[in-house]
């Protein structure tokens, strides 16, 4: 029994087998699945996945959406933020990949405190997106008061860094990466890090594990990661598996 916990299966990457990579992940172990709808316009196609049992969602506006995002979309999301079977309100954060202008870094800093508060008013965790942006996450964290619990997402940063988050009341995120080769700084922090602090998610269809690298990434290879994160630790798959689903249902409540 496996739990992805950081799915995008509806990602037009999946529209034209979107109900055989769910049976294949159900098939395959996966108990359940968190979906991830973070982009405005798939909102409506989350939705009509969460009429499916083991599929859950989270709902929230990306940071690279973030300029775009208008007043409605906002109340749309809390809206959405109360559906009975939305368990977190995310992917949120900030992201600095593509060059953010310091008026583009101000607009995330706003959306990431509208989405922290709509978790804090519905008691949802929070799941954070943070791509080269970790210490100005950090700064950012520490000045605000009222951190909800959460996961930070598809973890990528120092082994310092980690334990910053986990000291803040954060999960990890662990995803394909792990299985890379080159991903030392990765192993180590899985290796460091309290097995009750882990996540496993894929972020699919993006960041498929090494056995299937460069192909669409799907949610039953999360047991890749797992099958990684047993391997660091030198622990039992099992005991793996176990343990990280006890640490999603624990976190979100599914
Ligand atoms: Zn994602």
């Amino acid at each position: 029994m496996i739990i992805d916990t950081h799915a995008h299966v509806s990602d037009v990457k999946f529209d034209e087998d979107r109900e055989t990579v769910i049976q294949r992940a159900f098939n395959s172990g996966v108990d359940r699945l968190i979906e991830i709808s973070c982009e405005m316009h798939y909102w409506d196609k989350a939705l009509e996945l969460l009429k499916r049992d083991n599929i859950f969602a989270a709902f929230g506006i990306h940071p690279v959406d973030a300029t775009h995002a208008t007043a409605i979309d906002y109340s749309k999301l809390e809206t959405l933020v109360q559906n009975k079977k939305c368990v977190a309100v995310g992917e949120f954060g900030l992201d600095y990949h593509y060059g953010a202008s310091p008026q583009n870094i101000a607009t995330q800093k706003e959306s990431l405190v509208k989405q922290l508060e709509l978790a804090t008013k519905y008691k949802k965790p929070v799941i954070i997106h943070c791509r080269d942006a970790y210490d100005d996450m950090i700064v950012f964290l520490k000045e605000y008061k009222n951190i909800p619990k959460g996961v930070i997402h598809c973890f990528s940063g120092s082994l310092y860094q980690s334990e910053v988050f986990v000291e803040m009341g954060f999960m990890l995120g662990i995803d394909g990466p792990i299985t890379y080769k080159k991903s030392d700084i990765l192993k180590q922090v899985v290796l460091e890090t309290d097995i009750s602090k882990l996540l496993t998610e894929t972020d699919c269809p993006y960041l498929a594990p090494q056995k299937y690298r460069g192909k669409r990434n799907e949610p039953s290879y999360v047991v890749e990661v797992a099958k990684e994160i047993a391997a660091i630790k030198n622990m039992s798959v099992e005991e793996v598996l176990q343990i990280t689903t006890q640490n999603a249902v624990k976190l979100f409540g599914i």
